[in-house]
C-alpha cells in the first residue's frame, strides 16, 4: 500500500442519528452524517476530506450526466456482538471499483485513498452500524465525471465519494421472476461486467414491463440469441439441478462478476458440493423444473445476499418451484456466510476484514 494519504476531516455540528428508527428501517434513503470526498484535476487524485453529508454543487455541463461516465460499488459494514467493525471482502469491491473505471476511461483509485476514506469514514459514522442482528451498514462508493463539457471525450475531472446508509436485516419473500427474451441489461462486448450506473438505467424499462405483468424482477438473457441466462434482477443467477450448484460463467462479460456469486461458489465447493460455472441455457432450466430435477432457483448480491425464486414464467407458462426447508442449499449457503461474519463459523478465506 503507498503511503495513507492526509484526509482532512469536518465534522457535522449536530447527528441525525436520532431520527433511525432501528426497528423500522427503510433502504437507500436515510444517510450517515458524513461523507468522503476527493476531487481528480491534472492528473492526481486531490484534497481528499471527510465533510457533513449533503448536497453538491455541479454544473448543468457536469458531462457525467450528459455522457454517462458513472461507476459505483456497494458493500456492507457490520458491527459485532463485542463491539468490532467489520467489512466484507472490501478488496473485491476496490479491484472491481477499478475494473469499472478502466472500462469507462476513469482514472485508477489507490488502494490507500480508498482504504483510508472508507475506514475513517466508517470510524467516524460507526454509532450508524447498529448491533443489532442482520443490521449493518451499507458503504456506496461511486465515482463520476465532473468536466463542465459537452465535447464527447474521457473527462479530464472526476468527484470520487463515499457516502453510507443503514439497512435494517433484509428479508425478502420469494419472488416470482419472468425471463426476458426482447430487452437486455448488457451485450457481448459493451459493459455488463461494470458496475457503471449505465446498466442500470437501462434496465428500468423492462423490470417495469415485466412488474406490470405480475412478475418481481427479471431474468436476463444472453443478446444474440436469448437463449442463455445471465443475470436474475440485479443480482448474480444460481440454481440446483439433482445436486449440482449451476451458475452462468463469466467468459461472457455482459455478466457482473459478483462478490456474493463468488463467495458461495466457494462455500459450495468447500462443503464438497458440486458445482458448474458454463453457459446455462433456458431451456436446460425449463426441462429440469419439467421433470422435477431443479430444486431450487436463487438471485445472490450484497443487498439480499440470497434472494429464493419460487416462480419463473417463460413463453407464456409459469413454472412453479418447490417450496424450501432448512436443508436446502440457498438456506444453509445464506446462514454460512451470516455464521462467517458474525464469528460462528470460522472464516477460512480471511473474507472479514476487521477495522
Ligand atoms: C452489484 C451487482 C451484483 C451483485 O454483486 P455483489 O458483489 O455480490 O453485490 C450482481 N449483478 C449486478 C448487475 C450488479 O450490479
Amino acid at each position: 500500500m503507498t503511503e495513507a494519504p492526509k484526509i482532512s476531516i469536518k465534522k457535522s455540528l449536530t447527528s441525525r442519528i436520532n431520527e433511525l428508527d432501528p426497528k423500522n428501517i427503510p433502504f437507500g434513503n436515510i444517510f450517515s452524517d458524513h461523507m468522503f470526498v476527493v476531487d481528480y484535476s491534472d492528473g492526481q487524485w486531490q484534497h481528499p476530506q471527510i465533510v457533513p453529508y449533503g448536497p453538491l454543487e455541479l454544473s448543468p455541463a457536469t458531462s457525467a450526466l450528459h455522457y454517462g461516465q458513472a461507476i459505483f460499488e456497494g458493500l456492507k459494514a457490520y458491527k459485532t456482538s463485542n463491539g468490532n467493525l467489520e467489512l466484507f471482502r472490501p478488496f473485491e469491491n476496490f479491484k472491481r471499483l477499478n475494473r469499472s473505471a478502466e472500462r469507462l476511461c476513469m482514472p485508477e483509485i489507490p488502494e490507500s485513498l480508498f482504504f483510508e476514506g472508507m475506514i475513517q469514514l466508517l470510524k467516524i459514522d460507526q454509532n450508524w452500524i447498529l448491533p443489532n442482528e442482520g443490521c449493518s451498514l451499507y458503504v456506496r462508493p461511486f465515482m463520476f465525471a465532473t468536466d463542465h463539457y459537452l465535447g464527447v471525450r474521457a473527462s479530464l475531472n472526476y468527484k470520487f465519494l463515499i457516502i453510507t446508509s443503514p439497512a435494517g436485516s433484509y428479508f425478502s419473500e420469494p419472488l416470482k421472476v419472468i425471463v426476458e427474451t426482447k430487452y437486455v441489461r448488457a451485450a457481448e462486448g459493451g459493459m455488463g461486467y461494470a458496475k457503471a450506473a449505465g446498466n442500470y438505467g437501462v434496465s428500468i424499462y423492462p423490470t417495469l414491463l415485466a412488474q406490470k405483468k405480475g412478475y418481481h424482477q427479471i431474468i436476463w438473457t444472453d443478446s444474440k440469441e436469448h437463449q442463455y441466462i445471465e443475470e436474475l434482477g440485479m443480482m448474480n443467477f444460481m440454481c440446483v439441478i439433482n445436486d449440482t450448484l449451476l451458475t452462468p460463467s463469466l467468459e461472457t462479460n455482459s455478466i457482473l462478476h459478483g462478490v456474493t456469486r463468488d463467495s458461495i461458489l466457494t462455500i459450495a465447493r468447500d462443503w464438497g458440493m458440486k458445482v458448474e460455472e458454463r453457459k446455462l441455457s433456458i431451456k436446460e432450466v425449463i426441462a429440469a423444473s419439467d421433470n422435477g430435477t431443479l430444486k431450487e432457483v436463487f438471485g445472490v448480491g450484497t443487498a439480499a445476499t440470497v434472494a429464493s425464486i419460487f416462480a419463473i414464467g417463460y413463453e407464456g407458462k409459469d413454472y412453479i418451484l418447490p417450496t424450501l426447508d432448512d436443508s436446502a442449499f440457498s438456506r444453509r449457503a445464506k446462514q454460512e456466510l451470516y455464521n462467517i461474519r458474525n464469528g460462528h463459523s470460522p472464516d477460512h478465506h480471511n473474507w472479514i476484514y476487521k477495522l
